[in-house]
């Protein structure tokens, strides 16, 4: 058994983080996702519904849940989104099961979603998100990343490039902005704002109990 401090946030009850990661597309958000998960087993990732292709690589119901455009209008009709947004000319959501599950198994809940995601979780679930943004060290660099990248045409990284710009200007509704200028030094202070906020005193409501018992 691993030891336990008395900082250690899992010891006590308390409430699931909504964890949310945006960055313009390329800017290295999905490598600090995918380090993030697999160093902590008390996060767990919202997996999103979209009508855009699955691209090489992509495993649906793992990257996404790939639907068709009717699935997912019944889906919104349906009120199964916490949120939903055109991205790209697609639709991209997040399903509202799929995080409850999570917070009900005693985990936090990691979000890769755009600005109009990030807005609409917070106007939800204020006090419980946290909303990190990811700048890529500059745009021209953005771009090189998105070419070595070998996913999408020109014509497509063209328009992530504008997207980008536009997705930049949304930094300031977010609580935390980083440059990934070194992504294990990004990745690090990332883990660092989950670490800290999982020990806010607004989220340890089983501390409670624990201060009373301190005082006896
Ligand atoms: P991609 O197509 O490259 O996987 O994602 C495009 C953009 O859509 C990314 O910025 C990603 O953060 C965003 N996105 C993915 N899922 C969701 C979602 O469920 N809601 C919102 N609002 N944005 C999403």
């Amino acid at each position: 058994m691993p030891h336990r401090s008395h900082n250690d946030p899992h010891k006590f009850r308390r409430r699931g983080v909504l964890f949310v990661l945006s960055s313009p597309s390329g800017a290295g958000k999905s490598t600090i996702a995918r380090k993030l998960l697999k160093a902590d087993d008390q996060l767990e990732m919202s997996v999103s519904y979209t009508t855009r292709a699955i691209r090489p690589g992509e495993e649906d119901g793992v990257d996404y849940h790939f639907v068709d455009l009717e699935r997912f209008r019944e889906m919104v009709a349906n009120h199964e989104f916490l949120e939903w947004a055109h991205v790209f000319d697609q639709r991209y959501g997040t399903p509202r099961e799929g995080v409850e599950k999570i917070l009900a198994s005693g985990r936090d809940v990691l979000f890769d979603i755009d600005w109009q995601g990030a807005q609409q979780l917070f106007q939800l679930a204020g006090g419980d998100v946290v909303r990190v943004f990811i700048l890529p060290p500059s745009l021209p660099e953005l771009r090189e990343r998105l070419v070595n990248r070998r996913t999408d045409s020109m014509e497509i990284i063209d328009r992530r490039m504008a997207r980008a710009t536009a997705e930049v200007s949304h930094w300031d509704g977010y609580d935390y902005v980083l440059v990934n200028d070194d992504v294990e030094q990004c990745y690090a202070s990332v883990h660092t704002i989950l670490r800290a906020e999982r020990l806010k005193r607004s989220r340890q409501t089983g501390l409670i109990g624990f201060i009373r018992g301190l005082n006896k």
